[in-house]
């Protein structure tokens, strides 16, 4: 399979759901022709055709094959649609665990689905997964750590909101971080992300989820200003950042 073409100075957005924007063929197009290199992430595996048939061929755009943790209590039995297109896919996403009030309920399912899938990407060794971990990172690295150890498949932690201590242990297992405009906006958060070493720093928008400066949904490119709020945080500059982070990304793709 093509991998992404990585170019010098150019922008990360390793999580963006652009199948939830109206204009979704048009993001796309956007994201290759401003030369963001753009994880575009499912919630359901019935949304990876469209996704990797609008994909494949751009430079700069992917698809991730998902089935959101938050979706398992009403699509556990899509994970063996999910399983159908795994060979077809190289990144995996957005799977993992929540364990916040609304979605307790379902957290025993969640995770008996979120090991098939860590098994699954296991046994074929090349997979890059990004993961949801609220309220449940302990629990995703215990289980990361048993069916999915390093070696077997590289995987991103977005939207990370665990300990330093949690970081520090996911670090150990290999993990990447991507990062988001709202993350650095938490004091408790910007603390974690300054200890997080550099170079397993990606960047994300998480969009539609988080907002960009002019207050409308963030779209891949405005993760510029993410860039420059990581600048800030670990005084460095805007372009040492962007080449960090573009590093690590060649780095997380040719494992
Ligand atoms: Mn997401």
């Amino acid at each position: 399979m093509r991998e992404y073409a990585l170019t010098p100075g150019r922008l990360v957005d390793f999580h963006c759901h652009l199948d939830l924007y109206p204009d979704f063929e048009e993001l796309v197009t956007e994201c290759d022709r401003a030369q963001v290199f753009t994880l575009a992430v499912t919630t359901t595996p019935r949304a990876w055709p469209r996704n990797h048939a609008l994909t494949k061929a751009t430079k700069h755009v992917r698809a991730a094959l998902g089935l959101h943790p938050q979706l398992v209590f009403e699509r556990a039995d899509e994970f063996s649609i999910w399983e159908e297109y795994l060979p077809d896919a190289r990144y995996v996403g957005e799977v993992g665990l929540d364990a916040s009030p609304r979605f307790y309920r379902s957290f025993d399912l969640q995770k008996r689905v979120f090991e098939q899938v860590l098994r699954a990407c296991a046994r074929t060794q090349d997979k890059i997964l990004t993961l949801h971990s609220v309220r449940a990172v302990t629990a995703v690295l215990d289980m990361l750590e048993t069916h999915l150890p390093a070696g077997k498949g590289n995987a991103v932690l977005h939207w990370f909101t665990g300990t330093k201590a949690e970081a520090q242990r996911a670090r150990n297992l290999g993990c990447y971080f991507s990062i988001n405009g709202e993350m650095l906006k938490n004091d408790r958060h910007r603390k974690t992300i300054a200890a997080l070493p550099l170079d397993r720093l990606l960047t994300e928008t998480d969009g539609p989820f988080t907002r960009s400066r002019n207050g409308e949904p963030a779209r891949p490119k405005d993760v510029a200003a993410t860039v420059e709020a990581l600048a800030l945080l670990l005084s460095m500059r805007f372009e040492e950042i962007a080449t960090a982070i573009q590093n690590n990304l060649r780095r997380l793709v040719s494992n």
